[in-house]
């Protein structure tokens, strides 16, 4: 799959069975729909479908920031903010392929869901750590 920023290959990084492609020059991460849903569940998020809804159907936030194209229909995305201050601005497919993270957004959402569920939402803490696990561990 390609960058949608850079347009170079990326690299498919496997981590306890969820695929995502990463892209080693802007470290932008791409997740397909069915492997971010697969990611909350495993990792016991009660209602991922419908916390993945919840993002997938946001509404477009106004942005001057490029617009990328889906690396699966090359369709433009819509861009969305996230967030409590709606910091993270992140790129789905409106035909919801997936999300594209650009790098440094990730870590800043890892943060946000960190700030957001206290321990106490233990489900949403192994989302976290996983993430954390995966894109903060080997830098
Ligand atoms: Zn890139
Ligand atoms: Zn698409």
């Amino acid at each position: 799959m390609i960058c949608p920023v850079c347009k170079y290959d990326m690299i498919v990084v496997e981590y306890h069975d969820i695929e995502l492609d990463y892209c080693n020059r802007c470290k932008g991460v791409w997740f397909d729909s069915g492997e971010l849903e697969l990611l909350l569940e495993s990792r016991g998020l009660e209602e991922p479908k419908a916390f993945l809804d919840g993002i997938l159907n946001s509404q477009e936030a106004a942005s001057s920031e490029k617009k990328r194209d889906c690396p699966i229909c090359g369709h433009k995305m819509k861009k969305t903010a996230i967030g409590r201050q709606s910091e993270i601005l992140i790129d789905i497919c409106r035909d919801k392929h997936g999300l594209w993270f650009d790098g440094g957004e990730l870590s800043q959402l890892i943060r946000h869901l960190a700030g957001e569920h206290p321990p106490k939402h233990d489900s949403r803490e192994q989302v976290i750590s996983f993430l954390e696990e995966v894109f903060e561990a080997p830098q």
